[in-house]
């Protein structure tokens, strides 16, 4: 490759570190056209014009000739590839360091995976209701379908001989969430892939409420992880899609088939937003991350558990668990006080910092002393919106019983934006003193 006026010899630079690559991935012709675009731009084409009939690429396909679908040199109709989408999977495959596809969204995501691994049981506990709603979707019409609990004992299944693209299907899949929607616990995955694997069964992870660089499920030994962009790696609570990262090509093509066969492909649109955000996806991590660490380490400090509660004046009336009875968050792990909801999580010998190495979710949850209190508060503040979802760069509070109605109605999900520590602190303070004997 020619290098403008720079002349001969350069050295060689050394493999770009993650942020670098997020910015510097996908575009290997910007520096060989002039007026060349620096941003991507906005395509809506369904439809492009055919090769001419003599290109060497017309002659291929004529002929058959198999094309490498995750870079094609060429587009033909967007259910099957289009410039932008290709850009963003080629930035998501960076950024979790596996062949990433996206789809329609996290649930479209969860079902490809259903349909692609086919298994026979599924171990899985609690996590996101959706994910439980596609499986629900996946299970019609299988009646041989197990569904055990993720510390149930797994059946070693006979290995099934691997089908074309290297897949063992009807066998055993372990779908573990972590860090656990809506707590943030985070689960010992390590121990989970261990035994996943000891019973010839494929892990994944949901890994959604901690996208890079917090933790890298592949380290522990994950098959397969699945994000719902829509959340962290959207990030600006505008855009649906979905992801799977896997570790193969042949795996990656696989999906692929199944996405062209199913047409659960994101939009051209949705494809822009989402590499758009992935541009800046370490830092709003890192920041939100943080302020969330600091947030929970707050309201953990006006719980009746709390080690060292507030000795802030401000927060007299509200130390002690007048407001805030119980904080889920990885910082509190392990943890030796009782969770009087005994809510199934890791137990006092897995500390969760080495899994999580870039900081803990920056989606939490809290329980309210009454559930009056859940039901105020987030309408109470100005900075946090009462809201579902999260990831986004705006802070939200969810009355989480409005999601799942078997949830306690003292329960409230917060998701960590960009605003200040200090504000948001503010903010809910002022919230919950407004409601102190709802
Ligand atoms: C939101 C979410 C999903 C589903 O994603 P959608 O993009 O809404 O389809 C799956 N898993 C988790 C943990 C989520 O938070």
């Amino acid at each position: 490759m020619s290098s403008g006026s720079l002349g001969a010899a350069l050295p060689v630079l050394p493999t770009p570190q993650l942020a670098t690559a997020l910015l510097h991935t996908d575009d290997p012709d910007h520096k060989t056209h002039a007026n060349h675009s620096v941003a991507p731009s906005i395509q809506t084409s369904t439809t492009f014009r055919s090769a001419p009939f003599d290109s060497q690429i017309a002659t291929d396909i004529r002929n058959g000739a198999p094309l490498n679908w995750q870079d094609p040199g060429i587009e033909i109709y967007s259910r099957y590839n289009q410039d932008t989408r290709g850009r963003t999977e080629k930035v998501l495959s960076k950024l979790m360091g596996a062949e990433a596809i996206t789809f329609g969204s996290g649930v479209a995501a969860g079902h490809a995976c259903m349909q692609h691994y086919a298994p026979s049981v599924i171990a899985i506990r609690k996590g996101y209701m959706g994910i439980h709603a596609a499986i629900a979707v996946y299970r019609r019409g299988r009646t041989d379908l197990k569904i055990i609990d993720l510390d149930d004992e797994y059946p070693t299944l006979s290995k099934t001989e691997a089908e074309k693209d290297g897949v063992r299907r009807g066998g055993l899949l372990v779908w573990v969430e972590t860090p656990l929607n809506p707590t943030g616990e985070v689960r010992d995955l390590k121990r989970y892939v261990q035994k996943a694997h000891a019973a010839g069964g494929y892990i994944g992870v949901d890994a959604t409420l901690a996208p890079p660089p917090l933790q890298d499920p592949f380290k522990q030994g994950a098959d397969f992880v699945m994000h719902s962009a829509t959340k962290y790696m959207g990030g600006h609570s505008d855009l649906l899609v979905g992801v799977v990262a896997v570790k193969s090509k042949v795996e990656w093509e696989s999906l692929f088939w199944y996405r062209v066969a199913t047409g659960a492909v994101p939009g051209n649109l949705e494809s822009y937003l989402l590499l758009r955000s992935l541009r800046t996806i370490t830092l709003r991590v890192q920041r939100q991350s943080e302020t969330a660490h600091k947030l929970a380490q707050w309201l953990y400090s006006l719980t009746v558990d709390a080690a060292h509660p507030s000795e802030d004046v401000e927060d007299k009336e509200l130390v002690g668990g007048k407001v805030v009875e119980w904080v889920w968050h990885g910082s509190l792990q392990p943890r030796n006080d009782k969770d009087p909801s005994a809510r199934p999580t890791e137990g006092a010998d897995f500390d969760p910092r080495d899994q999580m190495p870039g900081g803990f979710s920056a989606c939490f949850s809290i329980r309210f002393a009454s559930a009056g209190q859940a039901a105020k508060v987030p309408h109470s503040t100005e900075y946090f919106t009462p809201a579902t979802s999260l990831g986004g760069v705006e802070s939200l509070l969810e009355h989480r019983i409005l999601s799942q109605a078997s949830e306690d109605p003292r329960l409230v999900r917060i998701s960590v934006g960009l605003e200040d520590f200090a504000d948001l602190q503010a903010d809910l303070r002022r919230a919950f003193q407004a409601n102190l004997s709802a």
